[in-house]
This record gives structure tokens, sequence and C-alpha cells, in this order.
């Protein structure tokens, strides 16, 4: 009897090995999934469905029933080269065969060193200092405890930050506490989150005129407060999932100006905008600065693995070392994770030669074309475009559940939030297939279901 139960249980367990090779759900997996797995911001109890991939490659994502869906998402920025890339797989094939793994701690390695010389390189100006971490969020943490630490160094501890309304950097507590205040994040942790400083983002956008004064509540902001700073947050030109805004070069011009003349760390947060998604390599391009700690991640592995990276230019960092702490204090586990770096460095290969740059400019030139006209739409309060992102804010919120079984349905992939449909498809995605992901928005608007009245 033991015997016959050993035996099935190991035919039991061999076939759903070969159920699982293929990555294949049944049904008896996905509630699993319901009833056990947090999503991103989900509910255990108010359940929206999850839809099981079971491969992706190129722009294309394939379902377990077969269904195959144009990916305007790119897994969140990240997945800029498409799924599958046989030059990131392959690097990190070799890698593995090699060691997946190793502290960082007391030994270094290849992986690591060519990607930190990449990264010197390639980001702005004077950012001579690579401090590798596993998450955007945790790059944030990193850049705040570094701003904190230099301050203290400098015998003068100051522990407030400057940030943007709108912004958002992360789900960690001091990440969180630097995201725009009047969301819920803020109100359900308020008795427990340190208190910035925010200001009004610029009204500016993009591609308007600067006019003097746009930039009033932060000159005015600094000439009072700037002695309680530390420094200054933001997310340079782009202001992400904190709604998809996009606002004028010239303010981030004026804030480094501004923060040089108060003696002010400005950090800029490219996590979502690095690697060429607006149009030039960091958003910070755009108004030709350097910030004085950069946080990068996303993109940073073409979306193999996770991995982030927090880069300072050398004053900081000798700050940081020459104070009476004697070291920065952070060290994740995984840091600087030998297969991570391995497919950072084949993603940023891949960036390198920036054919990346006319495959951006083609796919916002379309994104314009396909997007800008639903400015007339009677249920859309504003579309705009840069570089490989196009929004379309709608008046009322969007009924998440509806709308994404909607868009599955016509065969593509966009993950909308509150009101805001959004893409920023992989670089490499064919005009055929992203006019296909415009259409499918464009003909959304029009099914009173997707929206919450
Ligand atoms: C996504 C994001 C983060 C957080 O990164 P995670 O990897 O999700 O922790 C921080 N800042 C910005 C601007 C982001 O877009």
């Amino acid at each position: 009897m033991v015997l016959f139960l050993e035996f099935t249980g190991t035919i039991l367990k061999y076939t759903q090995n070969l159920v699982h090779q293929d990555n294949f759900m049944k049904a008896d997996d996905l509630a699993f999934d319901r009833r056990h797995i947090w999503h991103p911001y989900s509910s255990m109890t108010r359940f929206l469905p999850s839809y099981s991939v079971i491969s992706a490659d190129g722009y294309k994502l394939t379902l377990s029933d077969g269904r195959s869906l144009v990916d305007g998402m790119s897994s969140w920025w990240a997945v800029i080269h498409g799924y599958n890339h046989p030059v990131i797989n392959q690097a990190m094939q070799d890698q593995i065969s090699r060691m997946s793994h190793v502290m960082f701690g007391g030994i270094t390695h290849l992986p690591a060193v060519s990607l930190c010389r990449r990264l010197v390189s390639m980001t702005p100006p004077g950012l001579d200092c690579v401090f590798l971490a596993d998450s955007g969020s945790v790059a944030v943490e990193v850049a705040i405890k570094m701003a904190f630490q230099y301050w203290q160094a400098r015998g003068e501890p100051r522990y407030k930050l400057l940030a943007l309304r709108h912004g958002y950097h992360g789900d960690t507590f001091g990440a969180m506490s630097v995201c725009d205040p009047d969301n819920s994040m803020h109100s359900l942790y308020k008795g427990y989150l340190p208190k910035h400083f925010f200001i009004q983002p610029p009204g500016r956008r993009f591609n308007d005129s600067w006019c003097e004064g746009d930039d009033k509540e932060l000159v005015d902001f600094l000439a009072l407060h700037h002695h309680r700073l530390a420094g200054m947050i933001l997310e340079p030109i782009v202001q992400g999932a904190g709604g998809m805004r996009f606002y004028h070069p010239e303010y981030l011009r004026q804030a480094r100006i501004l923060c040089d003349h108060y003696d002010l760390l400005l950090i800029a947060d490219e996590i979502a905008t690095g690697f060429g998604r607006t149009g030039e390599w960091f958003a910070c391009n755009h108004a030709g600065i350097s910030p004085d700690i950069l946080c990068i991640g996303k993109a940073l592995t073409g979306g193999a693995l996770t991995l982030s990276a927090t880069l300072t230019g050398r004053h900081v960092a000798n700050t940081i070392s020459d104070s009476d702490a004697g070291c920065f204090m952070h060290g994740p586990t995984f840091m600087g994770n030998p297969l991570a770096c391995a497919a950072a460095n084949a993603s940023l290969s891949l960036l390198e030669d920036e054919s990346w740059r006319p495959r951006v400019a083609a796919i916002s030139s379309e994104l314009r074309a396909g997007l800008l006209p639903l400015i007339e739409h009677p249920r859309v309060y504003d579309v705009r475009v840069l570089g490989a992102i196009g929004v379309v804010e709608t008046k009322d919120s969007v009924n998440i559940a509806t709308l994404q079984k909607w868009f599955v349905d016509h065969g593509v992939w966009i993950r909308p939030f509150g009101k805001l449909i959004y893409l920023m498809p992989p670089y490499i995605i064919s005009m055929k297939a992203l006019r296909q992901i415009i259409e499918a928005i464009v003909d959304s608007l029009d099914v009173p279901v997707h929206f919450l009245l």
C-alpha cells in the first residue's frame, strides 16, 4: 500500500512536471493564484482576473489559451529590446555556467566591473561612483541615505527633502515618503512616514515655450527653506506612475542652478526614464544637466532580471567615506549579482550603437499620429506623447476589469490605471503592431462599460 501510494505520488509529480514544462496553467493553478498570491496593488478579497502567460517573444505575449497579445507595456518600462532576446539570453546562459551569484563583500567580478564602467561612461558627466542594488525602490532608499549621510558627514545633519507633487519614487518607506502626498499611501502610513516638503510640479509642458516665472514656486520655496533641506528629489521630465506628466526641461535646468546656488543635492530618479525611453539616453540629457545622485533601474537589464543602481559624483562619495561613520551603511545580500550584471551588460551593448534612436523616434511619430487626434474625443481629458511614451488621460476613471478584458480580446496588452491609458512599447515593436495597439485604445473609448461614471 505504501509502495503503491509512493508510486502514484511519483506518477502524479511526473505528470505535473509534464504539464508545467510548457508553463501551461490549469484552472486549478489559476484558482490557487487567486486564493493565495498577492499581485501588485491587489486585494485578496476583491478579485481582479490575472491572465496566464506561458511565453513571451519579441513584442508578443502568449497566453495559456493560445492567444497572442501585442505588448504595449514593456512589463512596466523594463523590456525595451523585447522578450526572449537572444543576446541577453546568451549572456545570461554564459554567466550561469560560471556563477549565478557570489557575495560582493570582499569579492568583485568582471560582470559588475564592466557594467559600472559602462554606467559611468554613459550617464551624465560627473557621476563616477556606482552603488548596485536590487530594485528601483532600494536605489531610491540608497540615494536618500546617501544624501543624509552626506550632510551628517559635513557635521550639519539634515533629514528633509524637497519633492514634487504627483511624483512616484517606489513603494518602500523612504521612497513612499517622497511620493505624492495626496495619494492613499501617505494617508495610510502618515503616523509613521517622515515628513518632507512638497511643491507643485511645473505646469509648463515639455513642448511649450518656457515663460519666466514658471519655476516661481521652486524659487520662492528654496529662498525661504533651503537651509532646512538636504536636497531635492525629482523624476526628470517625466513623472511616471504618479500621473504620466511631461514637464519642461528648463525647470530641470533651473532646479540644477538653484541646488548649486543653495548647496543642495539634486537627486534624479531615472528609474522609469533611463535608457532611451524619452528619446535621449537619460531624461536629464534633455536639459543638459547632471544630478548629484542618479537612480536607475527598470530597463537596466532589458527587463531580464531585477537590478538597479545609484550613482553619485566623487564629492558626495568622498564626503560620506571620509566621515566618522567611515563608510556608506548599506549592503544588500544580492548586491552586484553577476547574472543580473551580465544581463545588464548585454542590454547596454544592444543600446550602444544608438539604433534605438530612430526606433524610438518612429514609435513617437506613430503615437503622435494615432493618439493626438483623440483630444477631440468627448471622453478624453488630455493626450500626450514623449519619446516612446503615449498617454491618453480620460475624464472618468477606467473600469480596469472590463477594459483589460476588452484589450486582451482585441489582441493587445495594455494595463491602464486610474484615468490613464498609457503605452510604452518595446523599442523593437513593428509599426503594424503599434497601430494595432493604438486602434484598440481608440475603439475602447467608445464602450461605456470601460469607464466608472
Ligand atoms: C518603478 C519606479 C520606482 C520603483 O522601482 P521598483 O523596481 O518597482 O522598486 C522608483 N522610481 C520610479 C520613477 C519608478 O518608475
